[in-house]
Formats: C-alpha cells, structure tokens, sequence
C-alpha cells in the first residue's frame, strides 16, 4: 500500500482559476496513483477562505462530482495562512502527507513528483524554493528579497526564496498543530519542526488568472507579521542602542567640562547639554531593559513546544543481562 497524499489549496475568491486547477490537479493524482506513488484515498482539499465570488460553490460542485475532491469552508475570510492551517488541520488525520499550493497555479504542479520521491527517501519536510524570479514584477522581486534579508538580519529562520509550497509529512503536520500561537506565521515555524527536511527548486510560474490577493497593503503586514511574530531582536536593538547613547553621553560629558573649565561657554549651557545626553542614554536604556522582559513575555504567550520528539529508544520489558 502506498501513502495517502493531500492537497491543500487555500482559495480566496479564486472562481477564475478554480476550473483549471482542479483540472491539473485532478490529472496529476491520478498520474501519480497510476504510477503507485500514492494511494486511492488521497485527496484535493480546497479551503474555502471566506470567498465573495462562486468559489465554495465551484468547490461544492467538484466534491459532487469526484470524491477525489474535498473541500472546507471557512466562516469567513481569516487570511492565507490561517486558511492553509485549517486546511492542515483537515487533512492531517486522514494523511500520509501534505502538500500544500497557492491556486493560481504558480506553482509548479510537477514539483509534486520531486517531493513525494524525497518523501519517500526519508524526508519529513520538504520546502518547494523558487529557482527565479523572473515572472515576478520588479517591485515584488525586490521587496521580497529585502524581506528575506531582513528576516535573516532579525535572526528568523526561514528558507530563502520559499514560500508556502511545500509537503510535510503526517507527523511534521501533526507537529506544526502543535504551536498554539495565534500570529501565525508558517514560514517561520515549520523550520522550528525540525526533522529531517530538503528543497526542491521549480520555475515560479504567472498567476493562471485574476489578480493577487496580496496588495501592497497586505505583503507589508504580512511582512511585520513575520518579524514581530518570530524575533524579539528590535527591542534588543533599542538596549543596545540606549546603551549606545549612554557611551556618547560620557563622551559629551567630558567634552562640556573641559568646555567649562576652559571658560569659553554660554552659562547653562553645561548642564543643559549633559542632562539631555544622559537622561536620553537612560531613558532608551530603561526603555530597551523594559523591553527585554515583555519580549520574554510575548514569547512565554505563544506556549510553543519546547521540544518534538523525534524516536524514542527504550526497552522496558527485557531484562538487562
Ligand atoms: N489566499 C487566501 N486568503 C487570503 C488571501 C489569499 O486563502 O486572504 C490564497 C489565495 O487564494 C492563493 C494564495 O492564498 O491561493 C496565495 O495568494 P496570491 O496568489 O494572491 O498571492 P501572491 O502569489 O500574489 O503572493
Ligand atoms: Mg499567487
């Protein structure tokens, strides 16, 4: 027997590309049955992710037609990534493995084969990497690689040019559940699974139809999402920076006296200059220390597991010669 695969596909108002890509997906599982890389009772799942057009009722349809197809509707819109997640969470008992796709098709369906074949050698994660970025516009090239960089500066482990096509294996699924918090952002989190885990490369294709569903407004929150929900570094950045400004604040202050004894200076101006350095050093410092404890905080608020464990080594029942 071989696994059980899922498809999660995340859909707001995707009624343009639906069609096709129940199509392509439909023809690739039965490609890959045929083949016997997986087994009859694996699933397309559409997540309905509050959609104002036909969507959940395109998705109804193809659930009437094949049960190959499922789908899941959310009570309202709840963003992509809670979208995916409730879609991992659907699939994750019935699954062997999960792979989860945009449904614009940008994504290379065939990378499919690639992951499943890593899968099978082992391979509890495996993170579909855009090889380019050609087919993106040059503003959203850009803002992502300052996005990745940025995320990498703040200490955030994520996989460089990867967004959320990728397959995870039952119990890595099993495992992201397990992280409780409510910002949630999956590129962040899955490297925090562990296991065993690889890349697969493919060309990032054109959106097959209508518009992007994340605009500007959006990529940017998504984006400090992603850096406040993973790194506590800027406050960091703010006690250093306090700690900074104390050190000027010695170095004006020594400057001033020697201004002072040398005779050459407004009265006042001695102590106006040293009280704003080092009341300015303190204040950010105090700031930056107040910092650290409600970062430790917000991290303690998460409740992530402090460990997954992986295997287990231990006979109970022999006796020890
Ligand atoms: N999506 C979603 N909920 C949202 C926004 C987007 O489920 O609130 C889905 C969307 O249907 C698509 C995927 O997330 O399957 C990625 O969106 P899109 O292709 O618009 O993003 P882009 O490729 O432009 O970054
Ligand atoms: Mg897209």
């Amino acid at each position: 027997m071989s696994d059980i695969l899922y498809i999660v596909v995340p859909c707001y108002n995707e009624q343009e590309v639906l069609p096709e890509t129940s199509k392509r997906l439909y023809d690739k599982m039965t490609a890959l049955h045929k083949q016997q890389k997986i087994d009859e009772k694996s699933r397309i799942l559409f997540v309905n992710d509050g959609s104002k057009d036909a969507t959940w009722r395109l998705i109804e349809e193809l659930c009437a037609k094949s049960p190959l197809y499922a789908g899941v509707n959310l009570s309202r819109n709840r963003g992509h990534q809670n979208a995916l997640l409730a879609g991992i969470a659907t699939a994750a008992p019935h699954a062997d493995m999960i792979v989860s796709m945009d449904a614009d098709l940008q994504d290379d369906i065939n990378a499919m084969d690639e992951m499943i074949a890593a899968y099978q050698a082992g391979n509890d994660v495996v993170y579909g990497v855009r090889s380019s970025r050609q087919k993106d516009s040059f503003f959203k090239r850009n803002s992502a690689q300052l996005f990745y960089r940025l995320m990498k500066l703040l200490g955030a482990e994520i996989v460089y040019n990867h967004a959320d096509y990728r397959l995870l294996s039952k119990r890595a699924a099993e495992a992201l559940l397990s992280f409780d918090e409510v910002n949630l952002f999956l590129r962040g989190i899955v490297p925090m699974v562990g296991f065993q885990s690889t890349t697969v490369t493919y060309e990032r294709g054109e959106r097959f139809a209508g518009k992007s569903k994340y605009p500007l407004g959006k990529m940017v929150t998504f984006a400090l999402e992603g850096i406040t929900s993973l790194s506590v570094k800027p406050i960091r950045m703010i006690t250093v920076g306090g700690l900074l400004v104390c050190v000027v604040s010695l170095l004006m202050l020594i400057k001033a006296f020697a201004d002072y004894f040398s005779g050459n200076v407004e009265p006042g101006w001695t102590s106006v200059i040293i009280s704003i350095w080092v009341l300015g050093g303190l204040q950010l410092f105090a700031i930056g220390i107040i910092g650290e404890y409600i970062g430790k905080t917000y991290m303690e608020t998460k409740e992530r597991p402090k460990f997954i464990i992986e295997s287990v080594l231990l006979q109970e029942d022999n006796e020890v010669e």
